[in-house]
């Protein structure tokens, strides 16, 4: 029998689980997905947007996956040295495969991004999608305007978060107390803003158009800012999805401002240059503005500064310029890209394949692509690994996986766990008058996780 540990249970996670059940090569396998989080599904639980309900159904697939008999979901473990060390975990199981995804988030490397008001995106999307680690709150008090920082789907995500209101998220999922902080929000200006030109940015068409159809809210788009990107009057040389948000925008820039509750205004060709603070210098000073440089096209597809200056008002910065993987207990680390070096999934280190080490997704490749996109990527891996299944399963395994864990101090929650967590978040939601509502903290997940039917 082939016995697999898979470490990490968001989608990458669990396609390489279904992977390895779904393969008729190696006629035993078992797989355990680890965790270091109580609950599975990875970023389709702590990142997707609340509102996005049909991604978010998702996790539908990825259950029917983790209820597969030759599959255990073991939450609550962590890997590393403050948990089970990586090489234990080696020593349980025939093979190991990395799927944790990128845990971090990037920085700006300018002046002023540690002031007060200033948060990754990551921590305001943790903090709505009720992340147990998430301690941070007060992100939209006091806040009338907000900047965010960068033009991918995660920009577009918590601009259009910042600007729904009350009766679109209260049927969400999302926490009681980020849910009150929200319908409090004073914020009504929300500007995004691109260091390089529309037809560059990386926010999928589908999530563009969505923030055109948020009640009380306009997008406006300035044709002046547009037309500065050669490739807006020329669109054709552009790939598809490119062409079709310039004509998303196009037609927004054509539209007058209709005095709409809230504005979204999309801003590009400025990239920041530093946070500026807000009144007396000293601790807990808070965010006032963020400067811009505004740049032109280098002709290469990057930006040169022109040394103009534009301060756009904001006591909420959000910076969403993309994640970034940590180096792993045990594991090589390619430091630029943020990744673990590998072949075709199998773990390279020092030159040589590392025998029964893998990787998918996120670590593997980098914070790119959709949730479909991890398919690929784990089919790759999985495929690697049952080449190498007949060496691999030569060697005599100690015990089943669970006893050892356990000896090592650890609790992990079974899926009979996760499934008493299930249930504490309908009723809490019952309760508040809502549909399913998350659990916001490790305390209450874990006093829910005990309360498991046998
Ligand atoms: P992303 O797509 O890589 O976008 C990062 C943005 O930050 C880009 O606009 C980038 O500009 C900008 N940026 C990077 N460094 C910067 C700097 N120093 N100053 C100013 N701007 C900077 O990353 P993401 O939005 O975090 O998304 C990660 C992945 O998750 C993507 O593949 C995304 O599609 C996916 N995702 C999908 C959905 C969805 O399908 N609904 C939702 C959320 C996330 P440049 O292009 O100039 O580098």
């Amino acid at each position: 029998m082939l016995r697999v540990a898979v470490v990490g249970s968001g989608p990458s996670g669990v396609y390489t689980a279904q992977g390895l059940v779904q393969q008729s090569q190696v006629p035993e396998v078992r797989v355990d997905v680890l965790d270091r989080l109580p609950c599975p599904y990875g970023l389709v639980r702590y990142g997707v947007a609340p509102d996005h309900e049909k991604i978010k159904s998702l996790q539908n697939n990825l259950r029917a996956v983790l209820e597969d008999e030759r599959v255990r979901f073991l939450g609550g473990v962590r890997i590393g040295p403050d948990g089970l060390p990586a090489a234990r975990l080696r020593e349980l199981y025939h093979a190991v495969v990395y799927c944790v995804g990128a845990a971090t988030d990037r920085h700006l490397g300018v002046p002023g991004e540690e002031l007060a008001g200033s948060w990754s995106a990551t921590e305001f999307v943790s903090w709505y999608s009720a992340h147990p680690d998430s301690v941070a709150d007060g992100f939209v008090l006091g806040a009338r305007s907000a900047v965010v920082i960068g033009v991918g789907n995660v920009a577009v995500d918590v601009t259009r978060i910042l600007a729904r209101g009350t009766a679109e998220l209260s049927p969400t999922d999302m926490p009681q107390a980020a849910l009150t902080a929200l319908a409090a929000s004073e914020v009504t200006e929300i500007s995004m803003v691109g260091r390089r030109g529309p037809s560059q940015a990386r926010f999928t068409t589908k999530e563009l158009r969505e923030l055109g159809a948020l009640p009380d809210t306009e997008v406006i788009v300035d044709p002046r800012e547009l037309e500065l990107d050669p490739q807006y009057n020329e669109p054709s040389g552009l790939p598809a999805a490119n062409r079709r948000n310039v004509e998303v925008l196009r037609g927004w820039a054509a539209t007058p401002p209709r005095g709409a509750a809230r504005r979204i205004r999309l801003r590009f060709f400025l990239r920041p240059v530093e946070l500026l603070g807000d009144g007396e210098e000293g601790e807990g000073r808070r965010v006032g503005a963020v400067r811009f440089e505004r740049t032109v096209p280098d002709g290469h597809g990057g930006v040169t500064g022109t040394g103009q200056y534009e301060d756009i008002d904001a006591q909420l910065v959000l910076r969403s310029v993309g994640y970034r993987g940590v180096p792993l207990d045990g594991l090589p680390f390619d430091a630029e890209h943020g990744t673990v070096p590998h072949l075709a999934g199998r773990v390279v280190r020092d030159g040589t394949i590392a025998p029964g080490e893998y990787v998918a997704g996120w670590i593997k490749r980098g914070p790119t692509g959709v949730i479909g996109t991890n398919r690929p990527c784990a089919k790759e891996t999985v495929t690697s690994l049952l080449e190498d299944a007949g060496m691999l399963v030569r060697r005599e395994l100690p015990e089943d996986p669970l006893v050892a864990l356990r000896a090592a101090g650890l609790t992990p929650v079974e899926w009979a766990g996760w499934q008493a967590i299930e249930r504490a978040e309908a009723e809490l939601g019952a309760s508040l008058g809502r549909g399913v509502v998350k659990l916001p903290d490790w305390t209450s997940l874990l006093a829910a996780a005990r309360t498991a039917r046998p």
